[in-house]
This record gives structure tokens, sequence and C-alpha cells, in this order.
């Protein structure tokens, strides 16, 4: 067994996930969490006899959980198991126009057919067909791998897609490219809504992310038995099987080096010394309140547009719904207004798009009998000193008014226990900026490189980043690559270290 020692701060996914691969391979790590649970982000409210996944509902790339328990030689069955629920998402907008997605890409397009017409359910099969070709092109190198490594851009492959990136939309905004393929508003906002899956505006975004909706439509989504929870939890005992010592209600108060080294971590006014430290923090609380003043700031990095927030009302509602299913979503009137009005930091949004998220329509104790648990989102600037109690309030007044309409009952009558989730509570409990959902926005050309590598870079030794906040980004399957990266780059140069001062390890080679 190796006698290097690696802390992670941070047990949010990305933490976990690098905290696994570094113990699997035979150092003792440290995983320190400032909260009494793991998972950050991807946690979980029990009230009233109702469960309510906190953070993230909508799952795809189930293989790269998976990956970690093969990595550690252990079945994931035994410890996570997920299905993929027929009917994807139900898309409503205000005209009465309603259209259902499912994982039957042929059914799909005759449901479009049956709203939009021929001619629009043969765009979207075209439209289709090239997000999946831009997400299999530039995936293998732009998501899995380092931006900062010259090993990621030394083959022919990767040249003929850097030399491909003009055509692939860069130049022009999401909505402009999805104008290009349909004529109907509501399809073009239904593919611009992709955008938010990294917390960008459609408006501004690069059409490049059209592939997102790839993960969606082309590979499929999915729902972990027992909930999303599921998923942080059991990477938590995975950890724990492989030797991960996680310390929870632990914060780490600063990060030390000493010449440019990763020295030690500051933790209940003790110092603790590693040979090197994976920060799952976010980047800018990172250099804001933990990293010691010697480490360069990277000011074009932490000038980045931060991606959008939420606000989450949690409803046990009193009745079963039919025409709802597990996702929802009812569309504003001008999604324009709405992303200029995100965008404008301003108070509230007088019609915003809602989503609608009920696990117990496939997980049927996450509700009493005859109830369902309502996750209602919608998407909101950062904290930014606005007025917060002010803006659930008339927020939550606009929700009730526009499903009670759609729905065609008084839905506040039907709610019988809430909870509420707002930009400064998602910053008070994962210790994200203004609450960002996603880290920083993709809404420029240059933001996937401005993000920060999973290394420090510039001279610096032992010090790694993963998780939403750095290369490449948010969302689940972006922190499970992060993490993915850090851990490898990680163990590489450890392991080179080890080597160096040529002491015989059993280190399992990466
Ligand atoms: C409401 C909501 C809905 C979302 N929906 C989706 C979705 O449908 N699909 C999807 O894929 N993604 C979704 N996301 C995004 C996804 O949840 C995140 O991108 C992901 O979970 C972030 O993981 P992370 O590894 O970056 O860490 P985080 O979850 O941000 O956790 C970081 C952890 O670090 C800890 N920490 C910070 N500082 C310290 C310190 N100094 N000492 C000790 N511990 C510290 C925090 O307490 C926290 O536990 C959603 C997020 C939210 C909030």
């Amino acid at each position: 067994m190796s006698n290097k020692s690696v802390a992670i701060v941070g047990a949010g996914i990305a933490g976990l996930a690098s905290s696994i691969r570094l113990a699997n391979q035979g150092f003792d790590v440290h995983l320190f969490e400032k909260n009494n649970y793991t998972g950050g982000k991807m946690t979980v409210y029990e009230q009233d006899g109702f469960r309510f996944d906190a953070g993230p509902s909508l799952f795809t790339l189930p293989e790269l959980v998976d990956e970690l328990f093969k990595l550690c030689g252990k079945n994931p069955r035994d410890y996570f198991n997920y299905s993929q629920h027929h009917t994807v998402c139900r898309y409503f907008w205000s005209n009465q126009k309603s259209v259902t997605i499912t994982s039957d890409q042929l059914e799909n397009i005759e449901n479009i057919k049956a709203v939009f017409g021929e001619k629009e359910a043969l765009s979207v099969k075209e439209y289709l067909i090239h997000s999946k070709e831009k997400y299999e092109l530039t995936a293998p190198y732009f998501l899995e791998k380092s931006l900062h490594r010259r090993s990621t851009f030394s083959n022919r492959a990767v040249l003929k897609v850097i030399r491909k990136i003009p055509s692939l939309g860069i130049f022009r905004s999401m909505n402009s490219l999805n104008r290009r393929y349909f004529e109907s508003p509501e399809l073009i906002q239904l593919f611009n809504r992709y955008a938010t899956y990294n917390g960008s505006n459609p408006y501004r975004t690069p059409g490049i992310m059209q592939m997102i909706n790839h993960l969606e439509h082309g590979i499929g989504a999915y729902l972990p038995k027992g909930g999303m929870h599921e998923i942080a939890k059991s990477l938590t005992l995975l950890a724990k099987e492989v030797g991960v010592n996680i310390h929870l209600n632990t914060p780490v108060t600063k990060v030390c080096t000493k010449d440019k080294c990763f020295h030690s971590l500051l933790i209940n006014n003790e110092y603790k010394e590693f040979d090197a430290v994976v920060l799952n923090s976010d980047v800018h609380h990172t250099y804001a309140h933990l990293i010691d003043d010697k480490v360069a700031r990277p000011n074009r990095t932490l000038a980045q547009k931060p991606s959008t927030s939420a606000l989450i009302f949690y409803w046990g509602i009193q009745k079963n719904f039919e025409q709802l299913d597990l996702h929802n979503i009812f569309f504003s009137k001008d999604y324009k207004q709405e992303f200029d009005n995100i965008e404008s930091n301003k108070e509230f949004w007088v019609d915003p798009t809602i989503y609608v998220n009920i696990s117990s329509k496939l997980e049927e104790n996450d509700a009493p009998k005859g109830c369902e648990n309502w996750f209602v989102m919608v998407n909101v600037p950062p904290n930014n000193g606005q007025n917060w109690s002010e803006i659930i309030e008339k927020t939550k007044e606009a929700i009730i008014n526009r499903l009670s309409n759609e729905l065609k009952i008084n839905l506040e009558d039907l709610i019988v226990t809430e909870r509420v989730l707002d930009p400064i509570l998602i910053e008070k409990y994962t210790s994200s900026a203004g609450g960002a959902l996603y880290g920083t926005s993709s809404d420029s050309q240059l933001s996937a490189f401005l993000r920060h590598p999973n290394k420090k870079l510039g001279g610096y030794k032992g010090l790694y980043f993963c998780g939403g906040s750095a290369h490449p980004g948010g969302g689940i399957p972006l922190c499970l690559h992060s993490a993915k990266i850090a851990a490898e780059w990680c163990i590489e140069d450890l392991v080179k270290e080890t080597k160096s001062q040529g002491v015989d390890e059993s280190l399992k080679s990466v």
C-alpha cells in the first residue's frame, strides 16, 4: 500500500467519484465534507410522508456511475439500479398545444407530426441526426479529456475535429441555429430549452450546444431505483468499501501551499499534511476563502458569467394527475424575455417556464397513497442581492395561477406540505457562488476553455480541481468526467513522484 495521502475537499458527486478512483489506486484518501451528509446538490428531503430529490432529477449516461463500481471490481447492480422510462417529457404551451417525447424516436416523429405537421417532423429527424454527429465528434476530446494537456491535442483525430469546429455552429447562437431548422415557435422553444441543461441562455450559448439534447433524445433518460439520491448513497457506500475515510461535519478552512506546492489543510484549527488535494468545492469559494494568497488567481476564469440558479418548490400534492408524467414542462409565452430578465438580474418574472418533476409516478413510496411529490422549478439568476422573499411569494402565485389554469383545478388547495430552495440556500448548503447550479454558464464560444483546469497549472504541484465549476462543467455526467480527469492526473503525478523517489510501492499502474 502506498504511503501517499490525498485529501478531497467536498463530497459532491465529483468529490465522491474522485475519492473512489484514488482509494482504489491504493492511496490513503480522506474526504472532508462540511455538511452532515454526502452528495452536495444531490441530496434528499423527507417531509410529512413525502420524499423529494432536492437537486438533480434528470439522469443521463448511467454507465459513468457503473464504471466506478466496475473499476473497483464490483457488480454495479449489487449497489444501484435504474430503469429507462418510456415517456421522457411532456411539454405544454399556453396555446393548448402539447407534445409527449418518448424514448422511441419513431414514435416521437409521429407525435411531432400530429401537432406540428410533416415538414417539422422531418426537420426534427434531421436535427437529431446532426445533434448526434456533434456529440460524437466532440465529446471524446472536449468533455472526456482535459483541455489543458498537450496529450489531448497530439493525435490526428482531434486535429480533424478542431478543423471542423467552425461548421459546428460555434459562431451562431443555439436559438439562431434552431430557427434554421424549425418554423414553429414551439419547436424552437423546445430545443432552445436544452441550453438550460448547463445553466446557459439559448440566445447566447453557441449552436454547438445542440449536442446536449442527444444525451436525452439519442442515448436516453433514466431514473435510479429509489430516486436520484441513490446515486450519491451508493457511491458513498462504495467509497467506504474501497477505504475512503469520510469526515462529515468537517469544513476545510484553509488550503496552504509552500513554494508552489500544496502543503496542508486547516481543519478544526489544526494543520493536516497531505501529498495532494482534490478540490470539489466551487472554484469561486475556493479562491475567495480557501487557497492562500500566494497562489495566483485565475482572473479570467473567475470573471466568467455564472450559470443560472433556480427557485424550487417541493410540494406534497393531495391528488393524482393523469395528464402529468415524471418530467413535465409548462413553457412561458415569451422565452426571449424570460432569459433577458434572468440576464439582467431583474427581481421577478411574471411568466416563467415551469418544470414539474414527479418521481412518485415511478416510485410509489415517494408519496402517500392518492398523493404526488411535486418538484416545481423555475430558472432564476444567481443571488445578487435580490429580494428573494418577495420573488418567492410572487413566483409561487404565478406558478399556482398558471398550473391551476392548465390543469383546471385550484392547485393551492391541494398543497399539503411545502419546502422552498432558493439561490441563497443553495449557496449556503453547497458553497456554489450565488447558488449557481452548474458552475459557469456556456454563454460564449470561449466558455469551455475558460473553465478552471482539473489541475492548478503554472508550476504548481499537488492541487487538483473537479466538480461543476471545473472543466468540463456541471450536471452529473460532466461532473463524473471531471472527477475522472482530475483523479487520473493526480494518480499519474503521484506515481511519477513515487518512482522518482525510488520507493518501491505496490501502486497499480494507471
Ligand atoms: C435544483 C437543482 C437541479 C439540478 N438538476 C440537474 C439535473 O436534472 N441533471 C443533472 O445532471 N444535474 C442537475 N443539477 C446539477 C448537478 O446537481 C450538479 O452539477 C452536481 O451535482 C454538482 O456536483 P459537484 O461535484 O460539483 O458538487 P456539489 O454538489 O456542488 O457539492 C460540493 C460539496 O462540497 C462541499 N464543500 C464546499 N466547500 C467545502 C469546504 N470548504 N469544506 C468541506 N466541504 C466543502 C459542499 O458542502 C458540497 O457538499 C441540478 C442542481 C440543482 C441544485
